[in-house]
């Protein structure tokens, strides 16, 4: 039986490649990299500005036998999430970048020397995204759920609260009004098989997603939203969502104290937490199994997190190669 097993492995078709995600560790920051079996790359943020994250990015993507980015996304405009992109669009070709629009002037958080770079990079030319659109990478729909602090069904400006009944146990927080709140979602769905990145959006707007009624479904993966802050992780959007796995861009102290670990480990469904980085302000009970952490103390060796998707998406294996570690789950 084994045998027979083998030879059918052996006889796949090269082209029969499952869809990969990789979580680059940028020490606290944001770089998150899709490729599909058809060869297209997606990159949803590009870590801290130096060379550092843009070589990890680099090295990622070589991994996967690609040498350029498709379709490059800045989910916001925060540094640890596009302070490299003038060193990565030096290292990488990159095809189109994709946003949620700047903001305007009253807005202080718009770093303007990282803005220069991101307009010489992209040429001037970026896209920006809508609740509703896609991002046309082959082998793969991505849809954007949030940008710009709307979700789908909203006008631009539209309020950052909405009155939803059911919501007692989790209040609404003070207006947000840093571009956290901004952030792009994407909901990415390869076959069976759905992960959901987004970008450091916090809580308000978090919850329109899911009040009065699930704008996302549920997802396979989810990427810890904000590094694992609990500005953001609500707990209504976690459960409508009833992510399998969780994924946290976290480094050694951030977010620090200001950690949702338990949070989202208690979502009903979920089985399994990974983490970039072991939250050193914490102790084991507010981290991770260590197999499933890929860097463990602050002085680390920039080690990430890998998932391959079977090809149609039916089960998915997530993998911490610095621990030899390889975990698989069935998509829902
Ligand atoms: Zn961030």
């Amino acid at each position: 039986m084994r045998t027979i097993l083998l030879c059918a492995l052996l006889a796949l078709p090269a082209q029969e490649k499952g869809l990969e995600i990789h979580w680059i560790d940028v020490e606290g920051g944001a770089a998150t990299l899709v490729v599909t079996p058809e060869g297209e790359s997606l990159l949803m943020d590009c870590g801290w500005p130096g060379k550092r994250d843009a070589e990890r990015i680099k090295k990622a993507l070589d991994s996967t036998g690609l040498k350029r980015i498709d379709h490059y996304l800045t989910s916001h405009w925060h540094t640890d999430h596009w302070g490299g992109v003038a060193e990565l669009a030096a290292l990488v070709p990159i095809g189109r970048f994709y946003d949620h629009g700047f903001p305007g002037p009253e807005a202080k958080d718009v770093d303007p020397k990282l803005k220069e770079a991101y307009l010489k990079a992209s040429g001037g030319k970026s896209i920006v995204l809508k609740p509703g659109d896609t991002v046309p990478l082959k082998g793969a729909t991505v849809k954007i759920l949030s940008a710009h602090g709307i979700v789908a069904g909203e006008e631009a400006g539209a309020a950052q609260t909405r009155k939803c009944a059911a919501n007692p146990e989790h209040p609404a927080k003070p207006e947000d009004t840093s571009d956290n709140a901004r952030s792009l979602g994407f909901l990415l769905t390869y076959g069976a098989f759905r992960f959901l990145d987004m970008g450091d959006l916090t809580w308000n707007v978090e919850h329109k997603l899911v009040c009065p009624a699930n704008l996302v479904g549920t997802a396979d993966v989810y990427q810890s939203t904000h590094h694992g802050l609990n500005q953001s992780n609500h707990p209504a959007l976690l459960r409508a969502v009833s992510p399998t796995v969780a994924v946290m861009n976290c480094g050694a102290k951030k977010p620090g104290k200001a950690w949702s670990y338990a949070t989202i480990r208690g979502t009903p469904g979920l089985k399994d937490i990974f983490q970039i980085h072991r939250n050193v302000e914490h102790g084991a009970d507010q981290n991770a199994p260590a197999e499933l952490v890929a860097n463990d103390d602050e002085a680390c060796k920039g080690e990430g997190v890998r998932l391959v998707a079977a090809p149609g998406g039916k089960s998915y294996t997530v993998e911490v190669p610095s621990k030899g570690t390889k975990r698989t789950y069935a998509s829902k």
